[in-house]
């Protein structure tokens, strides 16, 4: 493909991917369900001969696009939203052509740089002190693993990475049952196993970790000969938006010298809000947090902003520094392939600066105060509804529902009406032992009027 065809065929994506925003409202949410469809669509074995990328645009329309969920249609209320919003497409796409390597300061000084200055902006947008400094993970996956990484290394003097694990003294660490399954596989494969995370009963409406049973916990475990490592806290749980009170349970941390790790991935972006910020009252005595501004602030998958108080004990973890890495002369630059696991990173801080650039963080505020209060409301609404009973209060943007009187078999069964109509998509959850609907407002797209038709669905489908 010689480049005056790669500026004819991009000017045509452009122009492709807008028409497929601006009719997106009028598709069904969620694809219909018949497995293989996709697939049975394309050859089974490759191309031997190039073909050219003569009608790609007409292919995609044909074979993809009827079987996507579309994640950034107005009325996706499922999950948690992964907001792309044009500005970010538009950074990823000069992040694809420019096609930088940014594992060291020397193989992308501007990659580099950028990353940590956007790291920054991020941070004062968020209200967060100066001591924290930032790095950009693939997921926030990525970053509990890393995290819990350090909570091991720290506890065993960092002789597990050279000694390995059998032998030594049993690791634990603590969190409550609302934290993501991320947490139970960073466990996994840093090695310390699901038997070693202590789950801390949760208590009160917030269904935050009981600061007392923790330091209970912690206390028994020593006597048994145990070795605590580190707690794992959340602020807006993906099930419900449980919310750990970060003042008790970051204090018994830190009494019990327990490395900390806060899981905000979804509510942590509309901390950029004041107003939210009573939420995570506390964090400043996080070791180390993450969240997701591909989730809730329209800096397109891939992007979790892990930040950390002391970058060393992290660096420490995880730094592989062979002759060939090294950046002679330069010592004193930031690697942030010593932050991460992956040794490659692409350009992802592009994403940030042009999102900043376009939205403003006062415009990012208002998208993001819109989805809370039309959530709010949606949720007070259905809440007087004789049909429906608000399972848990909205946290931010995110409601449970169930009907009055459904089993779970009867609750799986109308979110699986919900979904079929194809209006609006949702989740259900379990929570309190039962089965919910999730409800969760955080497209870009989404209006008033989606959320009002969102609640017409809810109401028709449950008869
Ligand atoms: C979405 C989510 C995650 C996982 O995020 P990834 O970036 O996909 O790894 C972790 N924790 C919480 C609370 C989440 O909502």
């Amino acid at each position: 493909m010689d480049w005056d065809a790669f500026a004819k065929l991009g000017a045509q994506m452009a122009e492709w991917g807008a028409d497929y925003h601006r009719t997106l409202a009028d598709r069904p949410v969620r694809a219909p369900l018949t497995p293989g469809a996709v697939a049975a669509k394309f050859p089974a074995t490759p191309p031997e001969k190039g073909e050219g990328m003569d009608g790609i645009l007409a292919e995609l329309d044909e074979k993809v696009v009827p079987g996507l969920t579309h994640w950034q249609h107005p009325r996706f209320f499922a999950y948690f939203p992964s907001n792309a919003t044009p500005p970010s497409m538009l950074a990823d796409f000069a992040a694809s052509i420019l096609a930088q390597q940014c594992m060291l300061w020397q193989t992308s000084p501007a990659g580099t740089e950028i990353e940590t200055l956007m790291m920054d902006w991020l941070r004062q947008g968020l209200g967060l002190s100066e001591g924290f400094k930032g790095v950009i993970q693939d997921s926030a996956s990525s970053a509990t693993l890393a995290a819990v990484l350090v909570m091991r290394e720290r506890a065993l003097e960092w002789q597990g990475n050279k000694q390995g694990l059998s032998g030594q003294q049993r690791l634990r660490i603590y969190a409550s049952d609302e934290v993501h399954t991320s947490v139970d596989r960073a466990i996994w494969i840093a090695g310390v196993g699901a038997e070693n995370l202590v789950r801390i009963p949760t208590q009160g409406p917030t269904r935050g970790m009981d600061p007392v049973a923790l330091k209970a916990a912690i206390a028994a475990d020593r006597a048994a000969g145990y070795l605590p490592a580190g707690v794992v806290a959340c602020i807006g749980g993906t099930g419900t938006g449980a919310c750990d009170d970060l003042t008790a349970v970051l204090q018994v941390a830190q009494d019990e010298g327990l490395y900390s790790h806060v899981d905000a991935a979804w509510a942590g972006a509309a901390m950029i809000c004041p107003e939210f910020r009573s939420l995570w009252t506390g964090i400043e005595m996080a070791d180390s947090l993450v969240l997701n501004p591909h989730k809730w602030m329209g800096v397109q998958f891939d992007f979790s902003a892990h930040f950390l108080k002391d970058p060393e004990p992290l660096v420490k973890t995880l730094a592989i520094q062979p002759e060939y890495l090294r950046t002679h002369g330069k010592d004193g630059f930031v690697n942030y392939s010593e932050w991460s696991i992956p040794l490659g990173r692409r350009f992802r801080a592009l994403k940030m600066w042009f999102v900043l650039r376009a939205y403003g963080l006062e415009g990012l505020r208002e998208v993001m105060r819109d989805h809370v209060r039309w959530c709010q409301e949606l949720a007070a609404e259905l809440g007087a509804d004789p049909r429906f009973e608000i399972v848990t209060e909205p946290v931010l943007a995110l409601f449970t529902v169930a009907l009055k009187g459904a089993d779970d078999a009867a609750m799986i069964d109308y979110v699986n009406r919900v979904n079929e109509d194809g209006r609006i998509y949702v989740t259900q959850g379990r929570t309190k032992g039962r089965i919910v609907m999730r409800f969760t407002v955080g497209s870009f797209a989404c209006t008033a009027e989606d959320v009002r038709l969102g609640g017409d669905v809810l109401k028709e489908m449950a008869g």
